[in-house]
């Protein structure tokens, strides 16, 4: 195992461009629950609060579910480790951006500058007929549905809904940035949300090598993954965080 670390080091070391692309595994141990599985939000919440239709037409009922789940109980959760890592080789300039399927803000709040948000963010609230955007922590999420307070149009979550399509620049940059790079870190993704499934293998068409960091293996694993890391995110970072002692 520590020979594949080492080995994943290295890569780091002598890549000229670095891309790291994350999913729901890396801010799990954060506590941020996945959507799927037994224990997943979508056996307590029924998905269709995110459908866009079902949103515009229900706002009320949407946004109350929406506000437990990505409002209250997320108010307090706070980077990892793994987070932090990646912040760590973006200052050292070992990495050159971080596209992210997470729309926690774990990323920037961990210090990373250079995060591409590919499904967008919980952060801000978008108005759906003016399209200003507010922070989160400038709207009063006591008054369900939150109202524009320009034009009294309904406020969304600047995140991507089902049936939505992905924001226009994450999506060139992310493309950009999957042909450009010489190696992608896959952390805590498995590869089954299209079209965010695509970015490694485009990558990988491209020439880069793919070090994958994974609990379990993924559809990436034995088709594109060069490296495969079998570890949780947080562990994988501090083995790897040895390896490139004194780089980091
Ligand atoms: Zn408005």
């Amino acid at each position: 195992m520590s020979n594949l670390y080492n080995q994943a080091a290295e890569l780091i070391k002598n890549s000229k461009k670095a891309v790291a692309f994350t999913g729901a595994g890396i801010s799990v141990e954060s506590g941020i629950p996945t959507f799927r599985g037994p224990n997943g939000l979508w056996s307590k919440y029924d998905p269709k609060i995110l459908d866009i239709d079902y949103f515009t037409l229900n706002p009320k009922d949407a946004w109350e579910k929406i506000k437990e789940i990505f409002y209250d109980y997320m108010q307090n959760i706070k980077p990892n480790d793994a987070h932090y890592f990646l912040a760590d080789l973006e200052k050292e300039k070992m990495l050159e951006a971080v596209i992210t399927q997470n729309i926690d803000n774990l990323h920037q709040e961990a210090g990373s500058k250079n995060v591409i948000e590919f499904h967008g963010t919980a952060k801000n609230l978008v108005c759906m007929n003016c399209f200003k955007k507010y922070d989160k922590d400038v709207v009063d999420l006591n008054d369900l549905p939150p109202a524009c307070p320009k034009c009294w149009g309904l406020l969304k979550p600047n995140f991507v809904f089902f049936k939505e399509p992905i924001p226009k620049k994450a999506l060139e940059k992310s493309l950009e940035l999957a042909q450009d790079c010489d190696l992608m870190l896959v952390i805590g993704t498995t590869g089954e949300i299209q079209p965010a499934s695509q970015i490694p293998i485009l990558a990988k068409e491209n020439g880069a090598k793919i070090i994958e960091i994974n609990i379990e293996p993924s559809n990436y694993t034995n088709t594109i993954t060069d490296i495969f890391l079998q570890d949780k995110a947080t562990v994988a970072s501090k083995k790897l965080k040895e390896e490139l002692k004194g780089a980091i």
